[in-house]
C-alpha cells in the first residue's frame, strides 16, 4: 500500500496546486467539544502515571472559565501561562477560550526582563504560573503590568507524591479555585474562526519580541494538517516532548490531541532517558522534536531498537536536521525521521514530508528537504526585488495559506513589514526543485537557531551593553555539533576597563533565558563595520 491510497490528495504533491480542504470547526474550543461528545471517557492527558479524561478536562476547564470570570476577566482579555509541560497548562489554555479569552503561552526559561516584556506587550490580566516560578521570577515583575489575578499551582500536584505546598501570598491557588467553581457553568461566549486563540511570542524576522496572533482558524487548520499528513487517529498516543509554550507544542501536541481526542503524554521537561521509559510505558506512537531531542535519544546508554518500538511516527522541525542524523537514528531505532518546516507565524507547519515518503537531499548543500507545502498553501521563492525565481534557484520563501497569522498583536507596522498583503516573508532562504520539494539553505534574518530555540542577537547585545566595561558588542550564531548553532559574542572594551569572558557570560546568564547567553566571548579592539558605521555581522559569523 502506498501513502496515496488512503490520502489520495497527497498525490498532488509534488508539484501540483494546493488542494482545498474544509476547516472542520469554527474554533479550537468547538473542536475539543466535538471530541468530548464523541468519547467522554477517553484519556486526553497522561502525566506522571496519572490521566485526565475528556469529560474531566471539560469539567476542569468549565471551572477555570467560571473562576476567572468571577474574578473580573472579560472576553477578549489575555491569560498568560508561564509553566513547563504540566496538565494545568492545558487546563488554563482551554479554560481561557471558554471565558472568551486569548491564551499567551510564555517560555518558563524566561527571566524577569523577558517575562515582563511579554506581560506588558500582551496586556495580560491573568497570570497562571507554578509556585516555584512565582517566587523565582514572576513575583518580581507583575506589579509593573496589567495583571490583576495571579493563579499559582504546584507542579507536584499531579505527581504521585506531592511536595509540601509553598506559600504564595497575594496569589490565588489554582486547585482551590477549580474546586470552588466545579459545576458552575462557564460564561456564554461565541468564538469564531477569526478570533485570536493564542499570542505566541517570537523575535520573528525583525527583532524585538512580538505576539503572533494565531486565530482559531489557524489552529484548527494546522491540527487537521498534522492529523492528515501524519495519518493520526484516536488510537494514537502523542508524546509531548516539545515545550508547550512554543507553537510546535501548542499545535502538534495540544491542538492535535484536542482534535482527535487521543491522549497526550506530557513530558514535564525533556529528559532523554525518561523519554525512552515513557514511550515504553505509555506506548507512544507519534512525536515531534528538534535535532537536539534526537541526538540526546541516541546518546542514552543502552538505548536500542526496542526502546522506541511503538514510536513509528516521528517528525523533526524548528531547526535543520542533517541527513546523517536521520540515517544514524534509523540505524539505531529503525524509525525514519520526517522533516517539517514552519514558523510561529505559520502556526506550525507550512511544509512537511508526507508520512511514509522519504525526503530527498540537496546535492549541493547536503540539506535535507523540508518537504512540500501542505494543502491550501502557496509558497513563492522570490529575489530581492520580490520577483519569483524559477525552480532550482535560491530566494526568500514567501508563504500564504490558512495557517499564516493575520499579524502581530498591537504592531501594525511590524505586521505590514513581515506580512504585506497577508503573505509571510519568512526571512528563510531556499529553493524548490523540479519535483516541488523545498530546501531551506540559509537565512536573511539575523536570528540564531540553537537547536530550535531562537535567539535574537539584539536582545543579548542589549544585556552586554549594560555591563560597564563593554564599549561595543555583536552577537552571532556559530556552528555547534549538538545544537546546530550556538551563541557567540564579540566585544570591544571601554578604555581603562577589563573583564574576563567568564564574567560576561555569567552577567548574561543571570539576565536571560538559559539558551540565550553567549557560550563564547571573543574580545576585539574594534568590531568590523561598513563605512556608514553599520555592524558587519556576516563578517563576524564567517570568522
Ligand atoms: P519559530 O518561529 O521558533 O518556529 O522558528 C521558525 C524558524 O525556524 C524558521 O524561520 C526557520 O529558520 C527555522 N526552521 C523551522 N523548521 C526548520 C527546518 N525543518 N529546517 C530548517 N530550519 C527550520
Amino acid at each position: 500500500m502506498s501513502v496515496y491510497d488512503d490520502r489520495p490528495w497527497l498525490a498532488q504533491y509534488p508539484p501540483g496546486q494546493p488542494a482545498g480542504i474544509t476547516v472542520e470547526h469554527d474554533s479550537a474550543l468547538a473542536m475539543f467539544r466535538a471530541s468530548v461528545a464523541r468519547d467522554p471517557g477517553g484519556a486526553i492527558l497522561r502525566y506522571f502515571g496519572g490521566r485526565i479524561t475528556l469529560r474531566e478536562l471539560d469539567d476542569l476547564t468549565d471551572a477555570f472559565a467560571a473562576g476567572i470570570t468571577d474574578a473580573g476577566f472579560a472576553p477578549g482579555e489575555r491569560v498568560a501561562i508561564y509553566a513547563q509541560n504540566v496538565p494545568q497548562f492545558v487546563i488554563a489554555q482551554v479554560g481561557t477560550w471558554k471565558a472568551g479569552g486569548i491564551a499567551v503561552p510564555v517560555n518558563p526559561m524566561n527571566r524577569e526582563r523577558e517575562l515582563g516584556q511579554v506581560l506588558t506587550d500582551s496586556g495580560a490580566t491573568v497570570l497562571v504560573t507554578l509556585q516555584s516560578l512565582w517566587h523565582e521570577v514572576a513575583a518580581k515583575v507583575v506589579s509593573a503590568t496589567a495583571v490583576r489575578t495571579v493563579l499559582t499551582t504546584s507542579e507536584s500536584e499531579y505527581r504521585a507524591a506531592p511536595a509540601d505546598p509553598v506559600d504564595c501570598p497575594g496569589t490565588v491557588d489554582l486547585a482551590g479555585m477549580l474546586a470552588r467553581f466545579r459545576g458552575v457553568a462557564p460564561p456564554e461566549v461565541t468564538l469564531g474562526p477569526d478570533d485570536v486563540a493564542f499570542l505566541t511570542y517570537t523575535s520573528g524576522t525583525t527583532g524585538p519580541p512580538k505576539g503572533a496572533m494565531s486565530t482559531h482558524r489557524n489552529v484548527v487548520f494546522n491540527a487537521q494538517t498534522y492529523r492528515d499528513w501524519v495519518g493520526l487517529g484516536n488510537d494514537d498516543v502523542i508524546l509531548g516532548v516539545a515545550p508547550l509554550f512554543h507553537i510546535t507544542g501548542l499545535i502538534a501536541h495540544v491542538a492535535v490531541a484536542l482534535l482527535i481526542g487521543a491522549p497526550l503524554v506530557l513530558m514535564h521537561r525533556f529528559d532523554a532517558a525518561e523519554t525512552l521509559r515513557t514511550v515504553r510505558a505509555e506506548g507512544a506512537t507519534f512525536t515531534i522534536g528538534s535535532i537536539t531531542v534526537f541526538i540526546a535519544l541516541m546518546n542514552v546508554p543502552g538505548a536500542d531498537r526496542e526502546a522506541l518500538a511503538s514510536l513509528t511516527k516521528i517528525y523533526s522541525g524548528g531547526a535543520p536536521i542533517p541527513p546523517s542524523t536521520v540515517t544514524a537514528f534509523r540505524a539505531m531505532f529503525g524509525t525514519y525521521i520526517h522533516n517539517c518546516y514552519g514558523l510561529t507565524e505559520t502556526t506550525s507547519p507550512s511544509h512537511a514530508v508526507p508520512f511514509g515518503s522519504v525526503a530527498p537531499v540537496d546535492p549541493a548543500s547536503g540539506a535535507l528537504s523540508v518537504g512540500v507545502p501542505v494543502y491550501d498553501t502557496v509558497v513563492r521563492v522570490v529575489d530581492d526585488d520580490g520577483h519569483d525565481v524559477p525552480a532550482g534557484e535560491v530566494g526568500e520563501l514567501v508563504t500564504s495559506g490558512p495557517q499564516v497569522v493575520p499579524g502581530y498583536w498591537g504592531k501594525p507596522a511590524e505586521t505590514q513589514k513581515a506580512l504585506p498583503g497577508g503573505r509571510l516573508h519568512t526571512g528563510d532562504v531556499g529553493y524548490m526543485d523540479a519535483q516541488g520539494w523545498f530546501y531551506v539553505v540559509d537565512r536573511k534574518k539575523d536570528q540564531i537557531n540553537a537547536g530550535g530555540y531562537k535567539v535574537w542577537p539584539r536582545e543579548v547585545e542589549d544585556v552586554l551593553y549594560e555591563h560597564e566595561a563593554v564599549r561595543e558588542a555583536a552577537v552571532v550564531g556559530v556552528p555547534d555539533e549538538y545544537r546546530g548553532e550556538t551563541v557567540k559574542a564579540f566585544v570591544s572594551l571601554r578604555p581603562g576597563h577589563s573583564v574576563a569572558a567568564d564574567e560576561l557570560i555569567a552577567f548574561c546568564r543571570a539576565r536571560l533565558a538559559a539558551y540565550k547567553y553567549p557560550r563564547q566571548v571573543e574580545f576585539l579592539a574594534e568590531l568590523p563595520k561598513t563605512v556608514s558605521g553599520k555592524l558587519l555581522r556576516r563578517a563576524l559569523r564567517s570568522g
